[in-house]
């Protein structure tokens, strides 16, 4: 393309229909992405689910983990139906280890939202797609653009690199991103699916965040960041959030050489995986012997425990990093007295009850938190 003449103000208007500088751009970023479309499996997917499920799947998640969730999942569910249908529990089960697991609370709640409203028939209206349990703009336009055609910008985090140093915007506010992902779009006339893949998959590779590679970039001579050698400034850098630490403490108690997991609540953090009965995570230290965890334990289960000892050396203290806090979590290990929570010749009573002692040949058969897995595995070679 040929080099912009027409470099406004970061931030100025809004680019009228047949705008050169953007025209120029849409163009060249459809011949990139001709020249080079990834060999991702979903990419020619042609059935609106499965380009949903991907896209959902591909959020907050590199494009190389997911493509064997993809493959699992697609394969336990592979139509809305079959997911509606679907037990939560199962689900879960199928997410393990992709973490962020309110996405697959929301699809499987969405699944069931489109059979209901739509038959089962994935929409293809914009508002319509924003209605479902856990779509936003990005899943909306996605979906409405690749699986539709409709021509809807889909702005995740690697567009919006890509828009704020195209046209150097010193404010990337999720309007204007919007507007003018939209002029691209509009731009690239029929075919909207490319023109987002290829702005999201310029940001994927070439125009990454520490060292973009203008050298190599298809439109580098329109990108106005680098006519004003703002690069490295955009996007503007949003304010690092905090991320305290807090810690709590867990009881692995042990009856009959089974384990007591408890599911935790469907709203709010890992909703809906099982994990061991524990106190609510606050910033803190955790004090050494019980915690609050017998009182817990008492109070929130009704269960009344022998004393607690630490657990193994090998998973006595966890750490796991979320989003938002850096958990640290202590483990104790016990015996079942007295109280509820079902027998252990009752195994399955759990998904109805929320409790379920669970012998370790079968710890597997259950979604758990990532950071369970591995003290897990350390339990089931020392059963009791
Ligand atoms: S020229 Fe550099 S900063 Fe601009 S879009 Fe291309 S890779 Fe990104």
């Amino acid at each position: 393309m040929t080099a912009s003449s027409q470099i406004s103000p970061s931030d100025g208007p809004t680019p009228r229909a047949g705008d050169a500088h953007v025209t120029a751009l849409a163009r060249a970023l459809l011949d990139w992405f001709d020249s080079r479309e990834r060999d991702v499996a979903w990419r020619h997917e042609r059935d609106p689910y499965r380009i949903w499920v991907a896209e959902v799947m591909a959020q907050q998640t590199r494009v190389g983990t997911v493509a064997s969730y993809y493959a699992r999942f697609t394969e336990r569910f592979p139509t809305v139906f079959a997911l509606a249908e679907a037990d939560l529990d199962e689900v879960l089960h199928v997410w393990q280890g992709l973490g962020y697991y309110a996405r697959a609370r929301h699809l499987h709640a969405a699944a069931g939202q489109i059979v209901e409203r739509h038959g089962g028939e994935v929409p293809s209206d914009v508002e319509a797609l924003r209605s479902l349990s856990g779509v936003g703009p990005y899943t909306a336009g996605a979906v409405a653009s690749i699986a539709f055609g409709v021509a809807e910008p889909a702005v995740d985090g690697n567009a919006r690199r890509v828009i704020s140093r195209l046209f150097d915007l010193e404010r990337s506010t999720p309007a204007r991103l919007d507007t003018l992902a939209r002029s691209l779009v509009d731009a690239a006339v029929d075919r909207p699916a490319e023109m987002n893949q290829a702005i999201m998959d310029l940001g994927g590779s070439v125009c990454s965040p520490r060292r973009p590679a203008c050298g190599d970039c298809p439109v580098s001579s329109g990108c106005r960041a680098l006519a004003a050698g703002t690069v490295a400034l955009r996007p503007p850098r949003r304010e690092p959030r905090s991320s305290p630490i807090r810690t709590a403490a867990s009881a692995v108690v042990w009856r009959d050489g089974a384990v007591l997991f408890v599911r935790r609540p469907e709203r709010g953090l890992l909703g809906g995986l099982w994990d061991f009965p524990g106190t609510k995570p606050e910033e803190g230290p955790v004090a050494p012997g019980d915690a609050g965890l017998v009182e817990e334990l008492r109070d929130a289960h009704g269960i009344v425990i022998a004393p607690l000892e630490p657990a193994g050396e090998a998973f006595a203290r966890i750490r796991h990093a979320f989003s938002h806090f850096h958990l640290e979590l202590v483990l104790f290990e016990t015996r079942w007295i007295s109280g509820k929570a079902g027998s252990v010749d009752d195994q399955m009573a759990g998904s109805a009850t929320g409790y379920a002692w669970v012998t370790p040949d079968r710890f597997e058969k259950f979604a758990v938190p990532a950071y369970l897995r591995s003290p897990l595995r350390s339990l089931g070679q020392g059963a009791r």
